[in-house]
């Protein structure tokens, strides 16, 4: 097999919603892997790729800096990096390789049980929590509405009983969480997917044949499911 510096690193999330679905993505793909001692790092045993398991939210940033060559990490969190990146003046440099089936929700606006809502010009003036901020703000920008942004890192659906807020936009798959907070679907700003992300940064040519096999194993499996 390769030296080290040839092998793919991988950054998948460590544990949560996308973890399951990554790894079988990848063993379906014929990956057989061992686990770290750490749990940090798993070592792909038949092909010259290693994963690394991390917070979902940090993905981006490893294949930005090139830590990581792919990752696989929600839409949404994806365009919140590439925004944040974009108004800090930074290049993003991932891209985006291919959309995957798993890992669908969607980012929406919600409001309390019983609150008015009839289109974007309801948001107006209001405060509204996230931990979006950069998705919402543009949103509302190309909505014309001028509202108050609240930047949270998690408990968003709480904010409006909190006094926090008015209204919140939020991840909903089910609805479940937002129907135990007393909150209701409004308004949906985005639909989102698990993708795959990779460095732009040139790889040899031994890593870029490898990510071409990944990628088509990984078109053979998405379309079995389909
Ligand atoms: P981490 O500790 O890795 O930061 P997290 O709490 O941010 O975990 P999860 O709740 O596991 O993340 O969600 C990871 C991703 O799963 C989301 O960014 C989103 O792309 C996707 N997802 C799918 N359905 C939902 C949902 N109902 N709520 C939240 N995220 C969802
Ligand atoms: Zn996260």
């Amino acid at each position: 097999m390769m030296d080290k510096a040839s092998r793919l690193k991988v950054a998948l999330q460590k544990s949560g919603r996308l973890t399951d679905n990554s790894l079988d993505l990848l063993v379906r793909c014929g990956l057989k892997y061992s686990r770290g001692k750490d749990q940090l790092l798993c070592y792909g045993e038949n092909m010259p790729l290693d994963l690394l398991l991390v917070r979902d939210d940090d993905i981006p940033d490893l294949v930005q800096q090139d830590v990581c060559d792919l990752g696989i990490v929600g839409l949404n969190v994806i365009e919140e990096k590439r925004l944040a990146f974009q108004a800090r003046g930074i290049a993003p440099l991932f891209e985006q390789l291919q959309v995957l089936d798993f890992g669908k929700c969607r980012l929406s606006i919600a409001v309390p049980d019983g609150a008015k809502y009839d289109g974007p010009a309801s948001l107006r003036g209001k405060r509204i929590a996230t931990t979006y901020p950069n998705i919402l703000a543009r949103y509302l920008r190309e909505n014309d509405v001028t509202a108050e942004i609240v930047t949270l890192s998690g408990a968003v659906e709480i904010a409006p009983r909190l006094g926090r807020a008015d209204f919140i936009c939020d991840l909903v798959s089910t609805g479940s969480t937002l129907l135990a907070n007393h909150l209701r679907e409004a308004e949906m700003i985005m639909e989102s997917r698990a993708a795959i992300i990779s460095t732009p940064v040139a790889v040899s040519a031994e890593k870029q044949a490898w990510i071409q096999r990944l990628r088509m194993r990984i078109d053979g499996v998405q379309q079995v499911k389909e």
